[in-house]
């Protein structure tokens, strides 16, 4: 039996997968973890690197869906989530396709080959099969909110607007997000989404949903922000894919370096290298916005209010996943877990030396870090597109600069591709860049609609107004 419990449950009572896909926070405030997290053979490992992608990933999945969902199932699922209608540039089932950097040992896996072009679509498709699953199978409905900073948003409204037991009302920033981003979420309005604008940044629509969802009436809203385990457990099948594609023979280490924000893609990294396979180092890349930098170097988790930068999908204030980092850091104790998140909550700051570990425990465990900035983005994505790497987008560009910082150590990097450039048009042109062409004829009904702001309901920073709303699009069903 796979077996999931709060990282902040004094009496550990487990849950099954199918409960954490449907839920969202647990009722203590902790996130759902696995019980245990599988280990490979080296046969299995071996096998698994030579699938396909929809088969890794079932297989992958399957791991840590236990009894909830069979292999069958799960074949059903990825195949459709992973198709050539929902991924159509993959060639002979790569979906996540590596290129090489020239004269380097760095390699670029490119996860944004879906509709809404970042990596959200990868765990974002497969969720929403499982969702509708588990809701046929037991004749229930689900109204989900949620928060966006720009990729997340549009990647929920494509893979759940067609399902018919879900709803879901998802709270953007007016400040930050791309022309792009936002033209993508306005156009997929409707057919039971609903985008409401928040006049603010990031943060404010992140406490909406959790001051929304605390209350009686709301409480019962499911998720699709990255603390929901079923878009963690979906994203490790690609670093399968990336290490399958990228090292020079079976057995070698390779570094995975990750443009990083609410640090579910990293943590995703953290769990295949757990399973088995065969990681030395998860580099965490971030912007300006350097809470996670400061966690991994020195042991301090220290909130720190965002700037909005040219790779606003990084601009965090906090990071929603660390939490599931922290609790496997402190010995898997509940305890412990719930001091150290309390004592954030209450001073905004909590050390991991103040549990006994040693401030560059993370470095000598297979973890490091690096920060970039703007003028370091657009001479990267400058450098990129004269060294084999094409034109990138800015949150990348983050992570390449970050993986050029490296010592060139004859181990491969790879650095993960989580969006591509059409999304910041703006920031290319800074680079003196232009969108690739594919890209743009594939999107160029978004670079050129002509009213974007008829698909958002406006809201001011408040609870209530959202309240207001969220009565109005999810009353009962008839
Ligand atoms: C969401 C996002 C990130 C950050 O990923 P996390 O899992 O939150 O760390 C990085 N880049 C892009 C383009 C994103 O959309």
């Amino acid at each position: 039996m796979t077996e999931y419990a709060s990282t902040r449950d004094l009496n550990q009572k487990t849950i099954s997968y199918e409960e954490t896909v449907l839920g969202g926070l647990a009722p203590d405030g902790g996130l759902y973890v696995p019980y245990q997290i599988p280990q490979l053979t080296t046969e299995e490992l071996r096998q698994l690197l030579k699938m396909e992608y929809s088969e890794l990933a079932a297989r992958v999945k399957k791991f840590f869906a236990g009894d909830s969902l069979s292999i069958n199932t799960l074949r059903d699922m990825t195949a459709k989530a992973y198709s050539k209608e929902i991924f159509p540039e993959q060639a002979g089932g790569i979906v996540t396709p590596v290129r090489k950097l020239v004269g380097t040992d760095i390699c670029l896996q490119n996860l944004s080959l879906g509709p809404t072009a970042a990596f959200k679509d990868m765990a974002m498709q497969l969720l929403a099969q499982e969702m509708e699953y588990f809701l046929n199978l037991r004749g229930r409905y689900l109204d989900i909110l949620g928060a966006t900073s720009g990729d997340t948003g549009s990647a929920a409204e494509a893979a759940l607007k067609n399902l018919s037991r879900v709803r879901i009302a998802i709270l953007s920033p007016l400040i930050g997000m791309s022309d792009f981003q936002r033209a993508q979420m306005g156009n997929l309005t409707g057919d039971g989404v609903t985008n409401i604008s928040v006049d603010g940044r990031f943060d404010d629509c992140q406490d909406l949903v959790k001051e929304v969802m605390a209350s009686e009436e709301f409480h019962r809203l499911g998720a699709v922000n990255s603390i929901n385990w079923a878009r963690i457990s979906a994203q490790i099948a690609y670093y399968f894919a990336g290490y399958a594609q990228s090292a020079n023979k079976f057995g070698d280490s390779v570094d995975f370096v990750v443009p990083s924000g609410n640090f579910g893609n990293a943590l995703a990294g953290h769990y295949a290298r757990a399973m088995g396979l065969p990681i030395r180092n998860i580099i965490i890349a971030t912007n300006e916005n350097d809470v996670l930098h400061r966690f991994f170097q020195e042991g301090i988790y220290q909130e720190k209010s965002a700037i909005v930068t040219s790779s606003p999908s990084m601009d965090i204030s906090k990071a929603s996943n660390l939490e599931r980092l922290i609790y496997i850091l402190l010995g898997n104790d509940p305890l412990k877990t719930r001091q150290f998140m309390e004592q954030f909550s209450r001073s905004e700051a909590a050390r991991l030396g103040d549990y006994g570990i040693p401030d560059n425990h993370l470095q000598t465990t297979g973890f490091n870090s690096g920060v970039s900035s703007h003028a370091k983005r657009i001479e990267t994505m400058k450098w990129a597109a004269s060294n084999g790497g094409g034109v990138i987008d800015p949150h990348t560009a983050d992570a390449l600069h970050v993986a050029r910082q490296l010592p060139d150590d004859g181990v491969i990097k790879i650095c993960l591709e989580t969006a591509l450039a059409v999304k910041f048009s703006p920031t290319l042109e800074k680079a003196g860049l232009e969108i690739p062409l594919l890209q743009h004829q594939r999107f160029a009904y978004l670079l050129n609609q002509p009213d974007v702001e008829a698909g958002f309901r406006k809201i001011a920073v408040d609870a209530e107004a959202l309240k207001e709303i969220l009565r109005q699009i999810f009353t009962m069903r008839t």
